[in-house]
């Protein structure tokens, strides 16, 4: 045998090996519960939508999947925990928007949100409603714009920081009114919402999956949704877009992430899961009640969020590079 033919033959042995045990480590895949790292705070929507996946993956997966909230600087302090853990299949992100809007929104971003992990899938879209503390006087989407021009040094507004789609969505409004009033950030939209509950802040534009229980018991005025069209969860709700907003559209879409180089074969096995856990009737019944729609087969699978997110990216860095006002 020549040394070439040697060397082939000892890198074939080796791939071989590598393959057997890669399809072992799969196999034997989870033999521990897993921690799926969530970017804001317990109790508020992202949070909401995690640990009902979570449960519903429990079921298939044989292992618990346990809901880590690791808050700070919109979304990115979680996204950047994930990117550096190790790639052995035992920490998932999942995330919204705000993957797509960070690398446009910080010049300092420690990862590249489409080629530094591995893409499971996408889980569920949510509207977004714009709601204010019950005592809002104004009785409409129009009477709250004009009280908000005239009083903008009064008003404040809450958000989950930089790259919330609270934020986000926030900044639309206020841009679309052309008005400029005191942002108050949290950890999350759960204490933003229970700061307009105890009347500490005047307004909040926030998920469904968050906003719903609370529009439905009047605990709150709900001016909004931020969908061109009406939604179910909420059939007697104007659209923001009705209430002379033209063309106000924000869709709140969360995908999970594992960190780059976690085995091809644990992210598959690990996004069967979520793809089961996507026909759950319970599962989906649980998202509809909160306003959220399970996203198209298409945007379930890892091609499918990269493309996704890939044209995110695009699409909220011209939106926010046309704003201006968002680089930190
Ligand atoms: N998703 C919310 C936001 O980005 C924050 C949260 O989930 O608490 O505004």
């Amino acid at each position: 045998m020549n040394l070439n033919r040697r060397i082939f033959t000892a890198a074939a042995v080796a791939s071989t090996l590598a393959l057997g045990s890669s399809l072992a480590q799969a196999q034997a895949y989870p033999a521990k519960p897993i921690s799926l790292v969530v970017p804001f705070s317990a109790g508020g929507p992202t949070d909401i939508v995690a640990r009902t996946l979570a449960a519903t993956m429990t079921k298939s997966l044989g292992q618990s999947v346990v809901v880590e909230n690791k808050v700070g600087a919109g979304g990115t302090i979680a996204a950047s925990l994930v990117m550096k853990a190790a790639p052995d299949g035992y920490t998932f992100l999942i995330h919204h928007n705000g993957m797509a809007t960070a690398p446009a929104l910080y010049r300092k971003l420690a990862y590249n949100p489409v080629t530094d992990f591995e893409h499971v899938g996408n889980v569920v879209d949510v509207p977004m409603t714009m709601i204010a503390r019950k005592d809002m006087a104004a009785k409409n989407l129009g009477e709250l714009m004009s009280y908000i021009k005239a009083n903008a040094d009064k008003v404040n507004l809450a958000n989950a920081g930089l790259g919330a789609v609270s934020h986000l969505c926030g900044t639309l409004f206020q841009q679309a009114l052309g008005v400029t009033v005191t942002t108050v950030p949290f950890s999350g939209t759960g204490p933003a919402l229970n700061a307009l509950l105890g009347g500490q802040v005047d307004l909040l534009c926030d998920q469904t999956t968050n906003t719903v229980p609370h529009i439905k018991a009047g605990t709150v005025k709900m001016y909004g949704v931020t969908t061109k069209q009406r939604i179910k969860a909420l059939p007697d709700a104007p659209t923001l877009d009705e209430g002379g907003l033209k063309d106000f559209e924000v869709i709140v879409w969360h995908g999970v992430y594992a960190p780059k180089g976690t085995p091809a074969a644990v992210v598959q096995k690990f996004g069967d899961a979520l793809r089961v856990a996507l026909k759950d009737p319970a599962f989906v019944s649980r998202m509809a009640d909160l306003g959220g729609e399970i996203p198209p087969v298409g945007r379930q699978s890892s091609e499918g969020q990269r493309a996704w997110l890939t044209a995110e990216v695009d699409k909220w860095g011209k939106a926010i590079r046309a704003a201006g006002q968002f680089a930190d």
